[in-house]
């Protein structure tokens, strides 16, 4: 999925038992919450993977 700032790509980013989406092009950090409503197919797969953590 695309940074709502400049389009790059967002990656999931694990740190410790929490889960964010980062931006590899800003490096904007997006909690899932934020960004829940615009989950794409292949990034929901990716989080499935996360299911035990906090998503905060
Ligand atoms: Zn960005």
């Amino acid at each position: 999925m695309k940074c709502k700032k400049c389009s790059a790509e967002l990656e999931v980013h694990r740190m410790c038992r929490r889960i964010r989406m980062r931006c590899t092009g800003c490096k904007q950090e997006y909690q899932i919450h934020e960004v829940a409503g615009d989950l794409d197919e292949k990034t929901e797969k990716l989080l499935e993977n996360y299911t035990a953590l906090i998503y905060d």
